[in-house]
């Protein structure tokens, strides 16, 4: 089986097998799950939106070393995108994604229809406070409410045991977190790294719209928030280096910076000192435009604990 988490990895590089069956309906894939909770196997699930990538593959191979059966969903999701994003031009690429599934073996793919998700005047949706304030939400207000209910629907629909989700969406991460609590969801959530191109940018569909001038200067985003990062850790200033950092992406050739924020790493609430405490750790995340695409990403950040006086001799 290829490994998605070798250094290098390039999806473009797999080899076709043959594709792991596709159920489109909420009764087939409810009886599917049945049929295997009855032979006693567990049951994993990695949600996406399809134009795979070795992101996705990854979370499917973290799934298939924690679950007996992974269910992998490809749903191009319309209520998380606002009437002026992209959700008409999408990447869209069914067989191709159903190829790459079969590289990691993933069991069985579920594309419902629109019609399946959202007919007949659907209208409930779900909402999450607390982690979802602010960051994403400042620039797509419209987004965890959206991402909320159409996870919400597929954990009832699909009853995993565990889900995957990438730490290349953080805050979606911990809304998801605090979804399946809040609403007594009985889904085990699980996060997985970020899987990065040799030159650090995180992968994602959205990057098959950069120019090729634009991915060369794409770089710079992973690059920076790592000197950020450790800058912090080395115990700079945080409101500083956040500023610097977002001075030197509109330097490199980011059109526009819309946040960098060092956050609580689970609460993503502000920090309440300027400085991280030794020990202390803390999430950086950012987001930024390169002509007409916007990319996100965040790396950890964590001050190493004060030396042991009574180490010292
Ligand atoms: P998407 O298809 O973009 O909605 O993403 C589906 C899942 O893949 C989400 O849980 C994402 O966080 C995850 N994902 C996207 N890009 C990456 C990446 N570069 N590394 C790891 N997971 C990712």
């Amino acid at each position: 089986m290829i490994d998605p988490s070798r250094p290098g990895f390039q999806a473009a590089a797999l080899v076709r097998g043959p594709t792991p069956p596709v159920v489109r309906t909420k009764s087939a894939i409810a009886g599917m799950v049945r049929d295997w909770r009855r032979a006693g196997h567990s049951v994993g699930f990695v949600p996406t939106m399809g134009a795979l990538h070795a992101g996705h593959l990854r979370l499917v191979a973290e799934a298939k070393a924690r679950v007996d059966r992974v269910i992998a969903s490809i749903f191009v999701n319309p209520t998380q995108f606002a009437a002026h994003e992209d959700l008409g031009s999408y990447p869209r690429n069914e067989s191709g994604d159903l190829a790459k599934l079969a590289s990691v073996d993933c069991d069985l793919v579920y594309c419902p229809t629109l019609e399946e998700m959202y007919a007949n005047g659907n209208t409930t949706r779900v909402r999450v406070e607390g982690v979802a304030r602010d960051l994403e939400t400042s620039f797509r207000p419209q987004f965890f409410e959206g991402v909320a209910t159409v996870v919400t629907k597929l954990f009832h629909q699909v009853t995993p045991d565990i889900a995957f989700f990438g730490e290349k969406d953080f805050q979606q991460l911990q809304v998801i977190k605090a979804l399946v609590h809040d609403l007594d969801i009985p889904v085990e959530i699980v996060g997985v790294p970020t899987v990065r191109d040799p030159d650090g940018l995180a992968l994602s569909s959205r990057n098959a719209y950069l120019t090729p001038s634009e991915r060369s200067l794409a770089s710079h985003l992973p690059a920076l928030l790592a000197e950020c990062a450790s800058r912090i850790s080395n115990g700079a200033d945080i409101s500083v280096a956040v500023a610097g950092c977002a001075e030197s992406l509109l330097l490199a050739g980011f059109r526009q910076v819309d946040y960098v924020e060092v956050r609580h790493p689970a609460t993503l609430e502000r920090l309440p000192s300027p400085r991280l405490d030794p020990g202390q750790s803390a999430r950086l995340l950012a987001a930024a435009w390169l002509g007409k695409t916007r990319l996100i990403d965040n790396v950890g950040v964590e001050r190493a604990a004060a030396p042991d006086e009574s180490m010292k001799s």
